[in-house]
Parts: C-alpha cells; sequence; structure tokens
C-alpha cells in the first residue's frame, strides 16, 4: 500500500482531487503529517470519520514501530530501535547538544560497504530502506521532541547503511524533508555522509538541493584506505578526493572529512602530517572519531596522547578539525551498534 509520508506536496493533492476532495485537504493532511507529527489519523481532529476511513483506505501512515528507546546517562544521546513491517530492526539516533537537536537517520537496513571498524557492516546489507521509512525516523522523534516543547532542528544521514546505494529513496526523503511544504527544515542543517561512491556523488551535485557532504575518508592514502574499507577497491583515491571537490564547487557547500582513529592503523604522526598536506588548501573540516569499540572486531581505541598529537599537527596546517568523543557509547549508540546487539546474542 501507498505511504503517505512517500509523497511529495503535488503527489498528496493530486490524490485527493482524483478522490473528489476539495483541495485544501492537501494542506491540512501535510500540516498534521509534518507540523505536528501526527502519524496517526485518530488524532487528526478536524477530519471527519468517513475522511479518516478514506486516508486509511488510500494509504498507510505509519511504517516504524517503537521497539525500544535508550537514554545515555548524562541523557544527551537517544537511541531508538525501531520494527518495520518485516520484522527487520532499525536505529535512529537523537543527539542533544545545547540547542542542537539532531536527529541521525539509518538509510538502509545493514549496510554493504563493510568497514573494518564498523557495526552495520559486520550485517551486511539486508535491504533498502523506503523513503517512508527514512521521513518517519525524523516524524517520530519529532513527535517525541514536540511533547516537550523542541524540535528537530538538523539531520545527518549518518546512522546504519551507506545513502548513496539508496540513491532513490534517499533523495526523496530529502525533498520531503526540506519542502517549507513539507517538513521544510533548511537544506544548510542537513549533511549526508557517504563512504565515497564516486557515481553517487557526482548525482546528488546534480540535483536542486544544497545538502552538507561528509566523506568518510579514515585514510590519508589509498594504500591505507584499502585496507580499512573494501569499498576503497572500486575506487580511485585521487578520482574522489576530485569528485568531492567537484561537489563542493558545483553546491557551495565545504566539505566534512570524517577521520575514524583507529590504534596503529591510521592514528600516527606520518598519517596525521600526510593527512594534511592532502587537505591543506580546501576549507574543509576534519571530523576526527576515535574508534568506538565495537564487540568482536580486533582494534584498538587510539590513545589520548596520539589524539592529540594528530591534533597538533593538523593545527600547525591550520586545518580545521573536530574531535567527536563518541557521545552515547555507554548505549552503544554508534553507527548501527543496538540493532546488531539485537540480531547477535
Ligand atoms: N555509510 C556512511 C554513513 C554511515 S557511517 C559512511 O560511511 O559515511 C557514519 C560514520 O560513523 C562514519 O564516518 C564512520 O566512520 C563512523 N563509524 C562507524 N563505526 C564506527 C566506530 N565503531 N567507531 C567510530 N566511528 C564509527
Amino acid at each position: 500500500m501507498m505511504e503517505w509520508t512517500s509523497l511529495s506536496f503535488e503527489e498528496i493533492s493530486a490524490i485527493f482531487v482524483k478522490a473528489g476532495q476539495p483541495s485544501f485537504r492537501a494542506k491540512q493532511l501535510t500540516e498534521w503529517l509534518y507540523k505536528k507529527a501526527v502519524l496517526d489519523p485518530a488524532d487528526m481532529t478536524n477530519f471527519s470519520g468517513d475522511l479518516k476511513n478514506l486516508l486509511k483506505e488510500l494509504g498507510s501512515f505509519s511504517v516504524l514501530k517503537r521497539e525500544k528507546l535508550q537514554e545515555s546517562e548524562d541523557g544527551e544521546t537517544l537511541k531508538f530501535l525501531w520494527k518495520l513491517h518485516d520484522g527487520a530492526l532499525l536505529e535512529s539516533v537523537l543527539i542533544c547538544s545545547d540547542k542542537r537537536r539532531t536527529v541521525c537517520v539509518s538509510s538502509q537496513v545493514g549496510c554493504p560497504a563493510r568497514c573494518a571498524f564498523c557495526a552495520s557492516g559486520k550485517m551486511g546489507l539486508k535491504r533498502n530502506l523506503s523513503t517512508a521509512e527514512i521521513v518517519e525516523q525524523v516524524l517520530q522523534i519529532e513527535s517525541y521532541l514536540l511533547e516537550q516543547g523542541e524540535s528537530v532542528n538538523h539531520i545527518v544521514y549518518m546512522g546504519m547503511g551507506e545513502p548513496l546505494e539508496n540513491f532513490d529513496s534517499v533523495v526523496k526523503s530529502l525533498r520531503i524533508l526540506t519542502d517549507p511544504k513539507l517538513f521544510g527544515l533548511s537544506q544548510r542543517h542537513i549533511t549526508l555522509s557517504t563512504v565515497g561512491v564516486i557515481e553517487g556523488i557526482r548525482k546528488l551535485s546534480q540535483e536542486s538541493f544544497k545538502i552538507n557532504l561528509a566523506l568518510s575518508l579514515h585514510a590519508p592514502n589509498q594504500h591505507i584506505r584499502k585496507k580499512i574499507i573494501p569499498y576503497a577497491r572500486k575506487y580511485d583515491f585521487d578520482e574522489l578526493m576530485t569528485a568531492v571537490d567537484e561537489y563542493k564547487e558545483a553546491t557551495g557547500r565545504d566539505i566534512t572529512y570524517e577521520y575514524t582513529l583507529i590504534a596503529g592503523i591510521n592514528d600516527q604522526p606520518e598519517h596525521a602530517e600526510e593527512l594534511a598536506k592532502l587537505l591543506q588548501f580546501k576549507h574543509c573540516t576534519v571530523n576526527l572519531i576515535p574508534y568506538n569499540p565495537v564487540s568482536g572486531l580486533n582494534l584498538e581505541k587510539p590513545t589520548r596522547p596520539d589524539i592529540s598529537a594528530f591534533r597538533d599537527i593538523l593545527d600547525d596546517y591550520e586545518i580545521n578539525h573536530t574531535c567527536r568523543y563518541t557521545k552515547g557509547d555507554d548505549i552503544a549508540a554508534a553507527c548501527g551498534q543496538l540493532a546488531l546487539q539485537e540480531v547477535l546474542p
């Protein structure tokens, strides 16, 4: 059955017209869905019983069932685990810091990229998410926040999955989440993170919106990158760097390079030096993420002194960087970890 949260405003309008309904219904319904985050027609108080029934016959409203909600000790990270219609499990994370309310959405169940340090890859790819399954992660969390007088103001596509391998559903979700007539979040407040799918980056730069792009680089050269990211074998390093430069040129958005620091593999001064030379004149930000241990993976966290030395070298080259000491690691809120805990004994 068609899902209401997978449709553009124009598609919703067309459905009402076809059903012989007045055109203002599209505005009424989208206000319930996107401004009030109400996903149950029973709560749409300005609709008659007949209309509610008609809406339910025409499409489904909710595709995620909340299975679990976990809160980190500091209360800043909340992890939502959802069950999908086929029993698959999915997670989204809400990260609260100061006034920022960031939702980290998943784009696939599992992930095809199988990066050496990541929990999601251990599962492999189960399936792509539909547009509605992506959009509803934001709406369910919006509904949770609205009850406390707050609202989602940033979205990052950094949960489970590789968003550019589910291009069409992800792009449609971006249209819905940024359309002022629907969820209406500013494009500048949305970041898509990719392992580096060159053709996907090129296609994304041709879309009409200008969202931020984060590249999961994790290595200063192809040799090391190939060791930790199987996808690197498919793509030439220089060509990937150029594709990202072209994204910046086409959209005017600066790029973030994500770099998961793993002890002994990519966290030494020579790696920092090489990374700094690679990015020196790019006006970019490097987001350092100390490896967050995943059970069953034989990798080590970087030490504090190694992290500091790495950062000092980036400073020497005047490269903007942030270091994300993993938020919510007491609830295993790093990419894919909760769903994996549920799947693996
Ligand atoms: N497939 C996309 C988005 C999902 S991963 C991508 O590769 O960018 C989002 C980020 O989580 C990546 O930058 C990755 O480095 C980080 N990540 C995944 N597992 C991690 C772990 N165990 N420790 C630290 N960072 C991790």
